[in-house]
């Protein structure tokens, strides 16, 4: 099946810290740089599985921003959509770890030069034969990026083309409002939405469940639900021939969790070209999962993403035990 995949947002440059409960106020190594930036990741991903995808972004005229270009060059991104701006340096970000899952950000990205990325960034050339956007939340860190996003949408939009959404949200963002404004946008036009267990409380009104929400919203025009939960694994939500709410669960598998950072943008990749690749539900989530798994399993943001051929080799020797 033809297909090929866009995405937009923060490209940067990330620095770990080497030990868990390590503190941003007081003296500690960091390991980095390494590559980072969710819809980076998720372009990442799509072109290990060998598929197409364009990705649109900005990074500073210095190293950081080429060590990026080349590095999603290097995987198979198509890289023509990321400018080399003038008037700032590239993003970069902090992490330090908390625990198995838990993790502090400091970002430099609204005054980098992918804060910077805006409407006239968007070259039509580039979307002319993209047929799917993918669109992260966190990517939505102002009204200049929102502005890119919306050319994009409706770009592909009027082409007959599918969206997907990850909100991705951060603890650290919850103080942008142009980003929850933008999100019920979005979501009208979202055919795979792609939540957090902890973010879908977020779109949950007073008084429903979960199941009562993914419902409605499968009523009102998604197709596919995806509610991601970490370790446990993960939740599909859709509606069969008949219209009746249709769902399924893959259990998470037993890996060695070393960084979990990037594992919902490898799984959202996975997921999403497989489906656009016609496989079944069962399968691209099958497939997501593994996907999911191996990113967890290697220090780094980008470190873990995965080809189809490793993502087999994953599935035909594991066990979910
Ligand atoms: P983030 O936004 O931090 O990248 P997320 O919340 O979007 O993450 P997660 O639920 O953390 O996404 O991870 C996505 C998927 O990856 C899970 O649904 C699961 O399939 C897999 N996964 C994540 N963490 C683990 C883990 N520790 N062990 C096994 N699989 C995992
Ligand atoms: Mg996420």
């Amino acid at each position: 099946m033809h297909f090929k995949i866009c995405t937009i947002g923060e490209l940067l440059v990330e620095f770990l810290a080497k030990e868990q409960n390590q503190r941003f106020d007081q003296a500690g190594e960091f390991i980095g740089p390494f590559v980072s930036g969710a819809p980076a990741i998720f372009a990442d991903q799509v072109a290990k599985l060998g598929f197409p995808v364009v990705f649109f972004s900005c990074v500073g005229k210095d190293i950081f921003g080429k060590m990026c270009i080349h590095r999603l060059k290097s995987d198979g991104v198509i890289i023509d959509g990321i400018t080399p701006h003038n008037k700032a340096n590239t993003g970069s970000a902090f992490v330090t770890y908390k625990g198995s899952n838990e993790r502090d950000f400091i970002f430099n990205i609204p005054n980098s030069a992918c804060g910077l990325l805006s409407f006239n960034h968007i070259n039509e050339n580039l979307l002319r034969d993209c047929t799917h956007l993918h669109v992260m939340g966190s990517s939505l860190y102002s009204f200049r990026v929102i502005d890119a996003m919306r050319k994009a949408l409706d770009i592909i939009k009027s082409k007959g083309g599918t969206i997907s959404f990850d909100p991705n949200l951060r603890k650290e963002m919850f103080d942008i409002p142009e980003m929850e404004q933008s999100f019920d946008y979005i979501m009208e036009y979202t055919d795979i939405f792609l939540p957090s267990e902890s973010e879908v409380s977020y779109f949950i009104n007073n008084n429903e469940n979960e199941q009562q929400t993914m419902f409605k919203l499968l009523k009102k025009g998604i197709k596919h639900i995806v509610v991601k939960g970490g370790a446990k694994g993960a939740k599909y939500y859709g509606l069969d021939e008949q219209g009746h709410l249709q769902t399924l669960h893959v259990d998470g598998y037993k890996v060695n969790s070393i960084d979990p950072t990037g594992a919902g943008d490898c799984f959202g990749a996975t997921f999403v070209s497989l489906m656009l690749a016609g496989y079944s539900v069962e399968q691209a989530l099958q497939y997501a999962n593994a996907s999911g798994a191996l990113a967890v399993s290697k220090k780094g943001p980008m470190e873990g993403t995965s080809t189809l051929a490793e993502l087999k080799h994953f599935l035909f020797h594991t066990s979910i035990e």
